[in-house]
């Protein structure tokens, strides 16, 4: 068993309390390193520092062609160490390290492409029409951010939220998931701790939702929230945040249509399926969850479908060959194993999978087989709500009309597929699905250059591209008079 420590002020410390928890390796079921369980003490200890960082500290003062110059040898930092960070999340998340290998090698991007950002942020001199006024606009960092993660793409999401608030100048205190902090805190031994970053600036709190990510969340001395996760944790965060006015972001659940046409590259919209939810094994915010079938392909899709899917090599995540891996927490492949339980009393027909997967099939403790349903139609509770899992549920459709009826019949709105070749039809959907991001003979394309958020129930706010760095800025207005003073003073002073 590993012992970590958690990171505050540039310091390894426990928690105050002494606690620990710890975590495991989905794979196998088995502890494999114990992690300090933080509370209010602990979280107070961390804004502090956060707070004397951006206040005092030389960070947010520091000309940002120098920030950026940190930030490209943070990104330089991840390359050196991305095998090592990929192989910490495999063990204490269950990806796959093929996926992983991706991940940790496209991360140094946002540390990159923020860091060469940070001065380029500039303000404005605007020209009111009070002639004898110098009125301009500053842009400064908005101060301490509150980051609170999830489970399923631990140093990804923490590193979108990273780059941009770094690069404005701000400090951070992050919380990762209960269930895998392991690789945030291996992140902040070999990159943060080595980069040259003033203490204080990056900190992380290692605990439970109620017990680390309240305090952190309703803390009087953090200004911004930027939270990932579930809507009704993300409605939860937004409410406590609301009460010491903090600017918040959400970025939060989905339940995506990936919808098919008839004139689609049939086999390129089946592999796009299989990659829409079966990739992750399922446990991504994005999955394509809802397959929108047109009615002329539907049995042949269908036929083609289960017959890739059947293919996948469910396995050890840390083998290259792997294709699914284990669900990640045993409360979600709970979950999980009653959505199915839901699916078929609802009347869906299972025609693959539908249960655990046994040691034959290549499971280990906590495997979900690939699992697909036909006949589900908008209503059913399968098509509603978010499983999070490797579970694909097919609604026919008889035409355009019909398809976005269906589309955008969900609370949700972050991601969609759409799967022709018309391209007058690719730009009539995508202007019509209500989602933060739609792909055209594609599906879960991300990049630290565009944007990537949510409609309605998935979020506030967007991540990724050069409008984030909004989300860690505000603007001050400057009014400098080199007129004469006076005038009455009972009159506001407008301009004209
Ligand atoms: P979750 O909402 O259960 O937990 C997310 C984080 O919030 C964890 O760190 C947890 O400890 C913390 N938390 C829980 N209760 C809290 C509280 N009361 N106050 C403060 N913090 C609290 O989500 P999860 O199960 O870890 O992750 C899966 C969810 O995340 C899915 O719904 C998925 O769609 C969503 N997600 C969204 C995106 C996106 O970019 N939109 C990306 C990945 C995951």
């Amino acid at each position: 068993m590993l012992t970590y420590q958690t990171y505050i002020d540039g310091k390894w410390v426990d928690a105050a309390s002494g606690k620990t928890f710890q975590t495991f390796d989905p794979y196998t079921g088995e502890p494999w390193a114990s992690i300090p369980e933080c509370d209010k003490v602990d979280v107070d200890r961390a804004v502090e520092a956060a707070s004397r960082a951006f206040e005092a500290g030389p960070w947010p003062k520091m000309t940002p062609t120098a920030r950026g110059r940190i930030m490209r040898r943070i990104a330089q930092l991840i390359e050196k160490h991305a095998e090592h960070l990929g192989q910490i999340e495999v063990r204490d998340n269950g990806k796959l390290i093929s996926e992983m290998a991706a991940q940790t090698k496209y991360m140094p991007e946002w540390f990159y492409y923020y860091g060469g950002l940070a001065d380029k942020i500039q303000g404005a001199v605007v020209p009111v029409d009070r002639p004898e006024h110098f009125t301009y606009i500053l842009r400064e960092p908005v101060g301490v951010c509150a980051f609170i993660t999830p489970w399923n793409s631990p140093l990804m999401l923490a590193t979108w939220k990273m780059a941009p608030a770094l690069a404005a100048g701000c400090t951070v205190v992050i919380k990762p998931s209960e269930f895998t902090s392991a690789s945030l805190l291996e992140f902040m031994k070999l990159v943060i701790e080595e980069s040259g970053l003033p203490p204080g600036v990056v900190n992380v709190v290692t605990g439970y939702g109620a017990v680390t990510g309240e305090p952190l969340v309703t803390h009087p001395k953090v200004a911004k929230v930027a939270f990932t996760g579930g809507s009704v944790t993300g409605a939860r965060v937004n409410e406590l945040a609301a009460k010491t006015f903090k600017k918040v972001s959400l970025e939060l659940g989905g339940k995506s249509p990936n919808i098919v046409f008839d004139d689609c590259i049939l086999d390129d919209a089946v592999s796009g399926a299989v990659s829409g939810i079966f990739a992750a094994t399922g446990q991504t915010c994005i999955a394509g969850s809802r397959l929108l079938l047109q009615e002329s392909i539907h049995d042949k899709f269908v036929e083609k479908l289960v017959a890739m899917a059947k293919t996948a090599r469910l396995g050890n995540p840390a083998l290259a060959e792997t294709q699914v891996g284990p669900v990640t927490t045993p409360p979600q492949y709970q979950k999980i194993l009653s959505y199915i339980d839901i699916a078929k009393g609802e009347g869906a027909k299972c025609v693959l999978g539908g249960g655990p997967a046994t040691k034959e099939e290549g499971g280990g403790k906590y495997f979900v087989k690939p699992t697909i349903f036909t006949g589900v139609n908008n209503k059913m509770r399968i098509a509603q709500e978010e499983v999070f899992g490797p579970v694909l549920s097919i609604i026919k459709f008889k035409d355009e009309e019909e398809a976005v009826q269906i589309a955008n019949d969900i609370a949700y709105g972050l991601g969609a597929g759409v799967w022709t070749q018309s391209v007058k039809r690719a730009h009539a959907m995508a202007a019509r699905i209500k989602a933060g991001t739609v792909w055209v003979n594609t599906y879960r394309a991300v990049s630290f250059l565009m944007p990537f958020g949510g409609y309605k129930a998935s979020g506030l706010g967007r991540e990724n591209g050069a409008e984030a760095i909004e989300g860690y800025l505000q603007s001050k207005s400057v009014w400098i008079n080199n007129g004469p003073g006076g005038g009455n003073p009972f009159v506001m002073k407008t301009a004209g």
